[in-house]
């Protein structure tokens, strides 16, 4: 491949920026249509947020049903339809295969490599393409693209000009920059006109300024309920497991729950439900039979045998009573006030830990501005975007990947019949 001026003759049809999972499947499906493809990495090597997917493992798409599918998707799921339906979860496994890496399937219809190697993945897809005649350029950062009469010109960091037909801009969101994602596909489409979205972290930890949740580090709840409520509607109600960490809470309960999470976090009112198989009245004849039983006990023993033994002293103190309160001196109405807490313990979340941190970005490219039947720009034409780059996200479970190919596939095999046609 060759850099030159912007007097430069084309030298592809399509050039894909960025090597992560949207930028490597729109290449392929590109290139498999025909078109002379280019990719531009970055970095020193493909994939490398793939090889932290899944704990290394890479949750490469769900075998759910579409329906399931856009349940999972908490912004934007119709402008997925297109894309989803035309390159479903099989088609991902499928390619899988045929590239040499079979996949299974796991609990919640988790989909992984049988090898259970993110890396495989990387691999099967630098393959298919190395098979396919993609010409893939890595340490190649992108620092701008025009359009140039007909075609793009695309300016290199390190100096010089490629001139494409069609460019596929799959350069990820802004969450663990270190893999290379770090944002510089929102600037390329604000500079050919586009509008992006707020970003912010989703699929993250959350904060809580209060104290406690630290005092109880390291501590997880299994079966437990999360609600959350903005006014009379209920944003989030789900059972699962959730941890106490430094700054707050995390799990898979709130990682969930923070892609349903407004911009204005003291609106929402978000509580633990530490017995969701109790109904409230359940919940009050056992402490009854519990404090009969236990009359002379104190209260933080009587709480152990309700939740983790860690945990007993600090409820009781949020209840407003020392965990030594003898049982028999608590009173009718601190017991309601137990009772209350057990079904609907306040977590007062104050805001989510760092963008940098999350799994995936809220915000994006807007997807008004995009052609949802083909991820070309309806500003520029030519123009596509594929991945996290867009504003859409879902939750943990292989959907975010599913996205990225889905929308991958989509935008490489429509910039091919556009440059190829053109
Ligand atoms: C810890 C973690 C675990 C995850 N686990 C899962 C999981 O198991 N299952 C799941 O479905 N999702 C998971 N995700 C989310 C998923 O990895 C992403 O949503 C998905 O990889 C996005 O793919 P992408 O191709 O759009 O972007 P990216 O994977 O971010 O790829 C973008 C690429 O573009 C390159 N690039 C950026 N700017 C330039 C430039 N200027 N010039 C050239 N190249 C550039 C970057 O270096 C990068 O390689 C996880 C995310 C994280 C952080």
């Amino acid at each position: 491949m060759s850099t030159g001026s912007m007097s430069e003759k084309i030298a592809c049809d399509v050039l894909v920026i960025g090597g992560g999972a949207a930028g490597m499947m729109a290449a392929l499906q590109a290139a498999w249509a025909g078109a002379r493809v280019v990719l531009l990495e970055k970095n020193e090597k493909l994939g490398k947020k793939i090889y932290i997917t899944g704990k290394g493992r890479c949750n490469v798409t769900n075998a759910c049903d579409l329906e399931d599918f856009f349940r999972q998707v908490p912004r934007n799921p119709k402008f997925l339809n297109a894309a989803v339906r035309q390159f479903t979860y099989e088609d991902v496994t499928s390619l899988l295969e045929m590239l040499g890496t079979p996949t299974m399937v796991e609990r919640g219809n988790r989909v992984f490599p049988q090898s259970e190697k993110a890396s495989d993945v990387t691999r099967a897809f630098a393959r298919g393409m190395k098979d396919a005649g993609v010409d893939v350029e890595l340490n190649a950062e992108v620092s701008h693209i025009m359009k140039d009469g007909d075609a793009f010109a695309v300016q290199f960091a390190r100096g010089g000009v490629l001139r494409a037909r069609s460019v596929i801009v799959a350069t990820g969101g802004v969450s663990y920059p270190s893999t290379g994602s770090t944002g510089d596909g929102f600037r390329f489409a604000q500079e050919n006109g586009h509008t992006v979205t707020p970003l912010k972290g989703s699929l993250v930890g959350l904060t809580i300024g209060e104290k406690w949740p630290q005092l109880l580090q390291g501590l997880s709840l299994k079966n437990v309920r999360v609600q959350a409520r903005m006014g009379k509607k209920t944003i989030y109600n789900e059972q699962g497991e959730m941890l106490f960490t430094h700054f707050g809470v995390s799990g898979p309960l709130i990682i969930e729950l923070s892609s349903h999470m407004p911009e204005d976090y003291g609106a929402v009112s978000v509580t633990l439900d530490m017995k969701p198989a109790l109904t409230p009245e359940q919940i009050d004849a056992r402490l009854q039979r519990e404090f009969t039983e236990n009359s002379r006990r104190q209260l933080s023993t009587v709480l152990v045998g309700l939740m983790p033994s860690r945990m007993a002293p600090v409820f009781a103190q949020l209840c407003g009573l020392s965990p030594e309160t003898p049982i028999n001196q608590i009173t009718r109405e601190q017991r309601m006030t137990i009772g209350a807490m057990l079904k609907g313990l306040p977590l007062r979340v104050d805001g989510t830990r760092p963008i940098e941190e999350a799994i995936v970005t809220r915000g994006g490219v807007n997807v008004l501005e995009v052609a949802s039947s083909s991820m070309m720009s309806k500003l520029v034409p030519g123009l596509y975007f594929a991945g996290e780059v867009l504003d859409v996200d879902a939750h943990t479970g292989g959907f975010n990947l599913q996205i990225a190919f889905s929308t991958g596939a989509l935008a490489g095999r429509s910039a091919a019949a556009y440059a190829l046609e053109s």
